[in-house]
């Protein structure tokens, strides 16, 4: 078991650390807010006031920020003060050229860097099933595989780094436009007088079967897990969707993609936002279909 640095304790870092600290790791994290301190506390996180002090004798680092520029950020802090040897494991969702250099300074400051984003959301890091994907060397990767287990349910080696994140953003390309086109059916059915029940009983295990309708169903009272049943509470935050679709719409730009369905799905998550819905869920982007269909 091992002393790990954990920096970002929102509502992904904090149930992720608290699944480390039952796993037998001795977890020192901080996060900027208190509240986010105070949860952690209550799951056995060993609180400290500075990055400084929550990679002091940790021999891994890992980091869970909004963006890859918090990141960069965090690491012009991090590199100075870490254990000589510590691995340094951003499981943020970052843009891949801010991924890239982040494994760039690592090196040069000699230590071992993957960029390792995780898929399953926020009921994936509570039950400490997410899958994590790896971009780094494989050394690197055998390391983070044993460190990250208790929060794991598959860690996957995807390639060099930056490569973790260019699977994470092909795959929220996936989520981001099956969660529009999952919500634009429950919304077309309601009006066609189908009850929400008999979509969701023949759907979920036909061919519409998908993450967005059996885990977080945007319809509240039909699956446990979802955040529809908690008036859109996130869960997985709209902007933190946008977010992401505009990482790969910008990635399919540079590389000549042709990813029609992503930027419309990018504009339907923009214009979510631009309407309040930045905080909600990404789910409750059926509000904003329901909204425009016409009376
Ligand atoms: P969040 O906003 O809940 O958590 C981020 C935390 O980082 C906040 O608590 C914030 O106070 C803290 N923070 C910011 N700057 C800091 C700094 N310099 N030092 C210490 N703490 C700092 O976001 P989240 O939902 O936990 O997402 C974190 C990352 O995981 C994002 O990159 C997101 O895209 C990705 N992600 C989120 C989900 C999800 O379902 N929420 C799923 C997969 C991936």
């Amino acid at each position: 078991m091992a002393v790990i640095g954990f920096i970002g304790l929102g509502h992904m870092g904090g149930p992720m650390s608290a699944n480390l600290v039952k796993g037998g790791h001795t977890v020192q994290g901080f996060d900027l807010a208190p509240a986010a301190l105070g949860d952690a506390a209550a799951h056995g996180v060993t609180t400290v006031s500075s990055i400084a002090e929550a990679v002091s004798g940790a021999e891994a680092v890992i980091t869970m920020l909004p963006s890859g520029k918090h990141v960069l950020a965090a690491y012009d802090e991090i590199l100075p003060m870490a254990t000589p040897g510590a691995l340094l494991i951003d499981s943020s969702t970052a843009d891949v050229a801010d991924a890239r250099e982040a494994h760039r300074r690592a090196e040069e400051a000699g230590f071992g860097c993957i960029d390792a984003p995780v898929s399953g959301g926020t009921a994936g890091a509570e039950a400490g099933t997410l899958t994590f994907m790896v971009g780094g060397s494989e050394t690197d990767f055998q390391w983070a595989e044993s460190l990250l287990e208790p929060a794991a349910r598959k860690v996957i080696h995807c390639g060099g780094p930056g490569h973790g994140q260019v699977t994470k953003m092909c795959n929220n390309l996936i989520l981001g436009a099956s969660m529009i086109a999952v919500g634009e059916a429950f919304v077309l059915g309601e009006r066609l007088g189908l009850s929400h029940q008999a979509l969701y009983d023949v759907a979920s295990i036909s061919t519409g079967q998908c993450w967005a309708l059996t885990t977080n169903c945007p319809v509240p009272d039909l699956v446990e897990t979802s955040r529809a049943n908690r008036d859109y509470e996130p869960g997985f935050a709209s902007a933190l969707m946008l977010k992401d679709l505009k990482l790969a719409l910008s990635a399919a730009e540079q590389s000549g993609t042709d990813t029609e369905i992503g930027r419309l799905a990018t504009e339907l998550y923009a214009r979510f936002n631009e309407e309040g819905g930045g905080d909600q869920d990404f789910g409750a982007i059926i509000k904003s279909i329901r909204n425009h269909s016409t009376t």
